[in-house]
């Protein structure tokens, strides 16, 4: 899948269909859409890629999520900790960064991720986390609270994503502002006040450092109600920004459910 993408533009213009490049490569791989669909592909990059076996998504993301699990090893968690609002610590004479994504304990050490102390098997926890450890993005918070669309080459992925997730929250939440605050009670949210103009926003940690606001406007006699999700623009030395919006719409799955 990532040879796939790598013979991509990477802009994300949205001309196939897919949102992004990278929901496109996967679903090449997956024998499901054709390269010479993405219309800036050459033909020898087709038929060299083409000649791949046909794996399925979960296994791409296992193989990403073993990459990146190798590549870990190899960072200093004492500074990587620092850096990214962990907590460092030596347990049994091994380094251990402990962190909270999305309000679940999580222990990077260097066999890998942990919660609970098993072996976290979810490929998508692992990838995000230690993506956000090998960055050490280390960047204070801009106080700039922006939407996805905002980051480069995200345009189509925002639009769909305000389809697929953020409507989601306005839907289910619609005419019940009381249920909207006692959910985000229950995920630890904190109410946030004169930061952003909106009838109720509410403050999350998606990880130490990425902070992200709930924004919620009741419905009117003119418009429906609505939610946006913004994060601190400083959220992309953090995280890739593809995991970013990975990591929202996990937000909202879990919200609504
Ligand atoms: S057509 Fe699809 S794969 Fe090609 S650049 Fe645009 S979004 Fe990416």
């Amino acid at each position: 899948m990532i040879e796939i993408y790598k013979k991509l533009p990477g802009t994300n213009c949205g001309k196939c269909g897919e949102s992004t490049c990278m929901s496109f490569a996967l679903k090449v791989k997956n024998a499901q859409r054709k390269m010479s669909e993405c219309p800036y592909v050459k033909d020898e990059d087709e038929e060299t890629l083409t000649q791949e076996p046909v794996v399925t998504m979960e296994n791409n993301y296992k193989r990403v999520s073993n990459e990146l699990e190798e590549e870990i090893k190899s960072v200093d968690f004492r500074e990587a900790s620092d850096a990214i609002g962990g907590n460092y610590e030596t347990k049994n004479g091994s380094k251990v960064i402990r962190l909270k994504m999305m309000q679940k304990e999580y222990e990077v050490r260097k066999e890998g991720l942990f919660a609970n102390d098993q072996y976290c098997q979810d490929s998508w926890s692992k990838i995000i986390i230690y993506d956000y450890v090998r960055r050490k993005g280390n960047t204070p918070l801009t106080g700039d609270w922006v939407s996805l669309g905002h980051f480069p080459n995200t345009a189509s992925h925002s639009k769909a994503f305000q389809k697929k997730a953020e409507s989601k929250i306005a839907e289910k939440f619609n005419s019940n502002m009381s249920g909207l605050k006692e959910r985000c009670k229950q995920l630890e949210g904190a109410e946030v006040r004169n930061k952003i103009k909106a009838d109720y926003v509410c403050g999350f940690k998606l990880l130490p450092h990425v902070p992200m606001y709930l924004c919620f406007w009741e419905a009117d006699e003119e418009f429906p109600a609505s939610c946006k999700l913004h994060v601190d623009s400083s959220a992309e030395a953090y995280i890739n920004i593809e995991y970013l919006a990975y990591l929202l719409e996990w937000f909202v799955k879990v919200f609504v459910e």
